[in-house]
């Protein structure tokens, strides 16, 4: 199972969907968007990553802020 690491279009807050979702939830604005590859940052594999992988995109995200 593949996931995949998405931006909020709305607040920029960055989360972790399972590859194939149609649509997903913020968990910082609480909008439900329509998935789009246009959101993608990364593809991560192993599944004991992804709190690895959001906490980085994070960090760029909310730097400089
Ligand atoms: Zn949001």
């Amino acid at each position: 199972m593949s996931y995949l690491v998405v931006k909020c279009p709305y607040c920029g807050d960055v989360r972790a969907v399972r590859a194939g979702v149609k649509s997903f939830q913020c968990f910082n604005c609480g909008k439900r968007i329509v998935f789009s590859l246009g959101l993608v940052l990364y593809k991560v594999d192993d599944k004991r990553l992804v709190p690895y992988v959001v906490m980085k995109f994070k960090e760029k995200v909310f730097k400089g802020c």
